[in-house]
């Protein structure tokens, strides 16, 4: 158990009474490892900032340690979408307690459209994002915030708690072992910054790694020009055969593989890794002239 000197937040008791009051015995099913320390959600809220007069959405409060910081550093409104029923009458205690500035939403937020659910909640303009989630649901959240079509999306930044090796990806340089397709998605469109990190000791129950709060701002406009889905292709397929050449790797998109990586200007002989974000960008603008993959 960590050691927690807790600051007066709020009116409301200390999370490990509200985990106890409520049942909200951690499910290992639902990724459950809560912070329960109000000095730490408070230094994730801050990171999370600027808060005064910004709409936050948070994915997955449980007992809302850091709803309660984020509200207690001067977030204007809160919008939180937690999946697991028996959270939401302790989250109705915080919402009692900051009238009209916490919205709860019971449900799954991979399947949430969160343009619709801010026009259908009043909360206009752009939105700040801060989540201490699941890591699984975590990047697949983060794929789905950074393939938006619509560019600069409808998040000001995400400030969000990945595992340390998955932060790592995330701001991975050419030539590393962590460099891969979810550091070129991040980086094509968005500037990520490993913030601090976070040890196990920190959580109940403790996972068994380290983790990290990374911060995402979206670039105005792409770092190179190409369609998302002509990234996404030439990721997949370079990465999927990471150790081999591009000249190789490439013919699942097609037959001509050495032509088409010539045309981008690149070396046939290079492997993914070797590739920076704007070498990416021009393979994708060469694919999108390319015949297609041979048929069977
Ligand atoms: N934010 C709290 C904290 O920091 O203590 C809880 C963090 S816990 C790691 C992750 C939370 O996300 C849990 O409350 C879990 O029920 C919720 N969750 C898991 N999957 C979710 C999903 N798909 N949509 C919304 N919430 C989800």
């Amino acid at each position: 158990m960590p050691e927690i000197d807790n600051p007066v937040v709020d009116p409301l008791p200390p999370l490990r009474d509200v985990i106890a009051a409520h049942g909200l015995a951690a499910k290992k099913s639902l990724g459950q490892n809560f912070l329960l320390d109000l000095n730490l959600t408070r230094r994730i809220a801050r990171a999370a900032g600027p808060l005064n007069n910004t709409t936050f959405y948070e994915v997955g409060p449980g007992p809302g340690g850091l709803t309660r910081a984020l509200l207690a550093e001067g977030a204007a409104r809160v919008i939180a979408v937690e999946r697991d029923e028996r959270c939401l009458a302790a989250l109705k205690e915080i919402a009692a307690a900051h009238p009209g500035r916490l919205d709860i939403v019971s449900g799954d937020a991979l399947r949430i459209d969160e343009p619709t659910l801010f026009a259908e909640l009043g909360a206009a303009g752009p939105v700040r994002i801060a989540a201490n989630l699941p890591y699984n649901v975590g990047s697949a959240l983060l794929v789905k915030w950074l393939t938006v079509q619509q560019w600069p999306p409808f998040w000001e930044s995400l400030t969000l708690m990945f595992q340390r090796e998955v932060a790592e990806r995330l701001v991975a340089q050419p030539s590393s072992k962590s460099y891969g397709r979810l550091s070129v998605l991040t980086q094509w469109r968005s500037r990520a910054k490993i913030l601090f990190d976070v040890s196990p000791r920190a959580f109940t129950p403790p996972p068994k790694v380290t983790s990290a709060v990374v911060r995402i701002d979206p670039l105005p406009e792409p770092l190179a020009p190409c369609t998302l889905a002509g990234l996404e292709k030439v990721t997949a397929a370079a990465f999927g055969q990471r150790r081999k050449m591009l000249r190789q790797s490439l013919k699942a998109l097609t037959p001509d593989a050495e032509a088409l990586v010539l045309r981008a200007g690149l070396d046939p002989t290079a492997r993914a890794e070797q590739l920076s974000i704007a070498d990416f960008a021009a393979l994708a603008r060469a694919v999108a002239g390319a015949p297609g993959p041979v048929p069977d």
